[in-house]
């Protein structure tokens, strides 16, 4: 807090992990624009506001804090209100024995021309649940780019500066044709359109058991310029980068918690999306090169010899071998020869998405990992320079981290992992992500690294985003903190943001818990409730809890468990606690379902006769193990460990220490808890954290 203040942390927040992310590595770089320097107001007035600022910010969290610190035993323990488990989802977290959820398969077929994509699609919709079906409810996502959508109308509400943005007067899909197998015929159904969301009527019922539909509708839409930082176009020398996602009609997920899940896209809240497979033709004018979700079917017609050998190559290489060189970008002789158009064929199983991105002049390198084949388009403008490196280090960085996450907690299990610059900052989907053609350094590795280990979550475990953004971009976040350790031999990439002072900071700014839909936290605190306090709270609970070995076998037994399938928030817990042996319920409340603050505290130290009473103080909302260091006069030093359990009756705990005189008393000495009042963590004599002499 001090030096930049709380608005500064805010104005951080506000643009996201990302901009979080680059105060970690170029401090010095943001510094400036945080202090609200400006060239026309006078330093002294400035300072005056920045004073009056940081008054009123300190003491609304005063306010906070003190609401937030009466410390309530009976309910701090009380068991979680989970729902009931059953046959679909049991009492230890896994799926139960009638566990069941539906399957969406694609056919796509489109072409790109002129900024436009047009086409076709075939979904067949395969009915698992034991509920008929009347209707079947569709996504239809660039609407959000309509002047009218309702994420536009809430953007206005909110001042119109939003990142999930990016309307124009002719986005939005256009509808021409939708047809339904009703009765063994294809007839144009009954259907209606409100937003983002479309409801396909059925005529007859679908039956439950796995009985099938085929809906097909053919579709156009103009590409937006930026859309909702998520896709879009981007302008480069010599030509131009799509990056295509939310780009065909998706079917909604229909569970057994809430039915369908429909719910209009606003921008900032992600999705909920049904397994299957894609199988999707993309014909695009000859001199673009396309990167897709999925293996390319037909690399004979749409790719040279040269480059089918340079792959074959790059295939057994543990270094980014060139399938076009920067030299070669754009060259006539990386396309087969002709004028027409070529369709790239692509098929992708058992996936919840499909993205993909193209381009006239992409720089296209590939490594291989063991059978997974890890390449990256980028511009020649993004190739690094003297002052450091760029995205010829994109392949390298992508592979550390298939390799790191495989290893680490579930193999990747597509056969391509592929890295896309353009214009969207950073944004995930199966097999390819988008990051920003500007990264550079240290940065591009984060942001490579936090969108490929979106894979696991939630391209692999595949939760509900809208929902519990916390569940995909906290868990991933938190999977990141320790790839970027390895990556860096040791130093924490995340460090800052993962540290108990910036934890304590965060757990104390944000005015919702964590369990905020996405699409109701505020853009100022996604960074924080979505990212940074839930995957710190998770490294709380490996480091300081469970400890590293029982953690990690509980998040292992998840990922497996909820692999390709749709967990809720009691089945994570309910998975940890089973694994364990622990009841953790306590700490859930407190980290996410609640926004409790931990303030442990000494009370008072006294002397009665051999022994040395130490009362603690449990001042914060949540309890959490307390470890206390005690020195003595003669200079010898014990550690104690108060259990949780010690606050169930009140908020006072009472340690009896036997022996010579106590010279200092701390609370956490190493540090590791996100304490927000450090101060009444001491007591006694002797340098804070350091021994005193002998
Ligand atoms: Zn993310």
């Amino acid at each position: 807090m001090k030096g930049i203040g709380a608005a500064g942390m805010r104005a951080l927040h506000a643009a996201g992990p990302v901009a979080l992310l680059m105060l970690v590595l170029s401090p010095l770089a943001v510094l400036p624009s945080l202090a609200g320097f400006s060239p026309a107001g006078g330093l002294a007035a400035q300072e005056g506001q920045r004073e009056a600022r940081e008054t009123a910010e300190a003491a609304e969290l005063a306010r906070r804090d003190s609401l937030r610190r009466i410390f309530d035993p009976a309910g701090a323990f009380e068991p979680l209100d989970l729902p009931e488990p059953g046959e679909f989802r049991d009492a230890a977290g896994a799926p139960g024995e009638a566990y069941w959820q539906q399957r969406v398969d694609y056919h796509i077929r489109v072409t790109l021309d002129d900024d436009r994509i047009e086409g076709t699609e075939r979904i067949t919709y395969t009915n698992n649940s034991p509920d008929s079906l009347t209707s079947i409810w569709v996504q239809l996502d660039q609407n959000l780019f309509r002047e009218t959508s309702y994420g536009a109308l809430r953007a206005e509400e909110l001042g119109g500066e939003v990142r999930h943005g990016g309307f124009f007067k002719d986005g939005g899909f256009v509808i021409s044709g939708v047809r339904a197998d009703l009765g063994g015929e294809m007839t144009v159904p009954e259907y209606r359109t409100e937003d983002t969301m479309m409801e396909i009527l059925l005529g007859e019922p679908l039956p439950p058991g796995g009985s099938q539909v085929e809906v097909e509708i053919d579709f156009a839409f103009e590409i937006p310029e930026t859309g909702g930082d998520r896709m879009g176009k981007l302008d480069i020398r010599g030509g131009i980068i799509y990056q295509l996602a939310q780009w065909y009609p998706r079917v909604f997920t229909y569970d057994d918690v809430n039915g369908w899940n429909q719910s209009p896209f606003l921008g900032q809240g992600e999705w909920y999306l049904e397994y299957g497979d894609f199988d999707v033709e993309l014909t695009v004018p000859r001199d673009f090169i396309v990167v897709a979700t999925g293996e390319l079917l037909n690399p004979e017609e749409v790719l040279t010899l040269m480059q089918r050998e340079r792959l074959a190559e790059a295939r057994l290489s543990e270094e980014a071998v060139h399938i076009i060189r920067p030299d070669e970008a754009g060259e006539d002789h990386t396309r087969p020869p002709g004028e027409a158009p070529l369709t790239w064929r692509f098929r992708a199983e058992n996936v919840r998405d499909f993205a993909w991105a193209t381009s006239d002049r992409f720089v296209w390198d590939a490594a291989g990992w063991e059978d997974v084949l890890i390449m990256s388009a980028y511009p020649q403008e993004s190739i690094g320079g003297p002052a450091g490196s760029g995205w010829e280090r994109s392949t390298e960085y992508l592979r550390h981290s298939v390799r790191y996450y495989s290893e680490k907690w579930l193999r990747y299990p597509y056969p391509v992992a592929i890295n896309v610059a353009g214009l969207a900052l950073g944004m995930e989907y199966p097999m390819i992500v988008f990051c920003s053609w500007r990264s550079r350094g240290a940065f591009l590795f984060a942001v490579t690294d936090h969108e490929i280990g979106h894979t696991w979550f939630p391209m692999i475990v595949g939760s509900d985003e809208r929902r519990y953004a916390w569940m995909d971009e906290g868990f991933n976040t938190f999977i990141n903190y320790y790839s970027g350790i390895e990556f860096a031999g040791g130093e924490p990439i995340l460090g800052q943001l993962m540290s108990p002072a910036q934890i304590a900071t965060d757990t104390r700014l944000p005015s919702s818990p964590v369990y905020t839909p996405a699409d109701s936290i505020p853009e100022a605190d996604i960074g924080v409730l979505a990212y940074n306090k839930p995957a710190a709270v998770l490294v709380l609970l490996r480091e300081e809890i469970l400890g590293p070995d029982v953690f990690d076998e509980g998040f292992r037994e998840y990922i497996r468990r909820w692999a390709y399938k749709h967990p809720q928030p009691a089945d994570f817990i309910r998975t940890m606690e089973d694994v364990s042996g622990q009841d953790l319920d306590w700490f859930f409340r407190g980290w996410i379902y609640d926004d409790a603050i931990l303030d442990q505290a000494i009370a008072s130290v006294t002397r009665v006769g051999d022994t040395t009473r130490v009362v603690f103080e449990n001042r914060g909302g949540i309890p959490m193990p307390l470890e206390a260091r005690i020195l003595f006069q003669d200079g010898e030093e014990q550690r104690y460990e108060v259990p949780v359990d010690a606050w169930q009756v009140d908020g006072t705990y009472v340690l009896e220490v036997p022996g010579g005189p106590v010279r200092n008393v701390q609370i956490d000495p190493d540090g590791v808890m996100p304490d927000v009042n450090r101060g009444n963590n001491v007591w006694g004599r002797g340098i804070l954290g350091r021994r005193p002499p002998r």
